[in-house]
């Protein structure tokens, strides 16, 4: 079988890879302590999860309009309003399978070869992958720990070329935890104005921010910015729903309209059930994300203490996400547990999980070699037990 040159090219997700890798591992009896995937270990709040069942005994059990009901659109509109006091209408808003599908969408209805999309690094590790799907070129901006992985105003103004059609950033950010402050926000947002190049802000962490920080959506600077803005969002991080597959975007008509008829080649809808279950995350009560919050400010504390106690390890301090993405690299070629020496991140992930069974992933799948991502959206019983393992793989006696 000769399998098409695009999905030959692709490469698959490496966090659900290394995911994969440590079940493997788990699968043979060993414990492994993981902390691979970037999803919340709470279930679904109980009130969510009644609305679906009650969705489903209503019979709301059919295909929906392509891009979502209206009900669902209109709960994202006043959440955003409520939120961050910006105003949009039903016909700019599209719901997709997931914030990963509707960033596919927003690339499929504007991007083909040719084009460039810039991408700072570190970055997620679907944004390139999908950004190649389309046949356009991903320019990958790096950015410094030093910056706190930042973007600056001048990096994007000098990766701007007569090719460039989008620039995707996502803040707070997965992998490095990053949360853009207000002004440098806005001095991106200029330049996007100025230049007119349109911007991909995945604000899928905009509730998992920590104190220190500020969260401001890129479209909340003035009419000018947000219409360059395409928001993309969704109740997986904050909700704790990353099964129930559903994301939006928040964009102009005309982009939107461009989308639905995507989508309803592509998928027809997304899922009915997990759209009625979104109406009652967005419009129920928010306490659960309070909580859910506090769990992680207690998580993030312990592992920035701990982190701080393992010498020659530098990170950026996380302002968001449930992140720590620290450097590594003054371990390679030294003599780790096991009498084991690597050369880069991914082999250091790949000794760390066969010597101490922690499941880390490589900061190469995010364009970011000699770090590594630790996702704490883990219990702290797990977190500790693992920073044991981790210092005994990198200071063996
Ligand atoms: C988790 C995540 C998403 C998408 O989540 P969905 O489950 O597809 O809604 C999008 N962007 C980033 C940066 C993420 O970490």
């Amino acid at each position: 079988m000769e399998l098409s040159a695009t999905v030959q090219k692709l490469k698959p997700s490496a966090t659900i890879a290394a995911a994969a890798k440590a079940k493997e591992l788990k699968s043979t009896g060993v414990k492994v302590y993981e902390f691979t995937l970037g999803e919340p270990d709470f279930i679904t709040p109980e009130h969510i999860r009644e609305a679906a069942k009650e969705a489903m005994d209503a019979g709301h059990t059919h295909y929906t309009p392509a891009t979502g009901i209206p009900d669902l659109k209109q709960a994202i509109c006043d959440a955003y309003e409520r939120d961050h006091g910006v105003k949009y209408a039903a016909n700019e808003i599209a719901v997709s399978n997931g914030a990963k599908h509707s960033i596919h969408n927003v690339l499929t209805a504007l991007c083909g070869p040719g084009d460039e999309v810039i991408i700072p690094a570190p970055y997620w590790v679907s944004y390139s992958a999908l950004v190649e799907l389309t046949g356009a070129t991903p320019v990958i901006v790096s950015t410094s720990e030093e910056s706190g992985f930042c973007l600056s105003a001048d990096q994007f103004r000098d990766a701007i070329t007569s090719k460039t059609k989008l620039m995707m950033l996502n803040n707070p950010c997965n992998p490095t935890g990053a949360c853009y402050p207000v002004e440098m926000i806005e001095a991106l947002a200029r330049v996007a104005v100025e230049k007119n190049i349109l911007v991909l802000s995945d604000e899928i962490y905009e509730k998992l921010v920590y104190e220190g920080s500020e969260f401001r959506s890129f479209a909340s600077f003035g009419e000018d910015v947000k219409n360059i803005t395409i928001i993309v969002s969704g109740v997986s991080k904050a909700y704790a729903m990353t099964g129930w597959r559903i994301g939006w975007t928040m964009a102009s008509a005309e982009l939107t309209a461009a989308m639905t008829k995507l989508q309803s080649q592509e998928t027809s809808n997304p899922c009915s059930v997990s759209q009625f279950a979104a109406i009652a995350a967005l419009n129920g009560p928010q306490e659960c994300v309070t909580d859910m919050l506090k769990a992680f400010v207690e998580r993030r504390e312990y592992v920035l203490s701990r982190l701080s106690k393992i010498p020659d390890i530098s990170l950026a301090t996380p302002g968001g996400a449930f992140y720590a993405f620290f450097n590594v690299s003054h371990y390679f070629n030294k003599l780790l547990q096991g009498g084991v020496t690597v050369k880069n991140s991914t082999e250091f992930c790949s000794a760390l999980l066969e010597q101490a069974h922690v499941a880390l992933v490589t900061g190469d799948a995010f364009g970011a070699p000699g770090y590594v991502r630790l996702s704490f959206a883990t219990d702290l019983k797990t977190i500790e037990a693992g920073f044991d393992r981790l210092e005994k793989f990198l200071l063996p006696e």
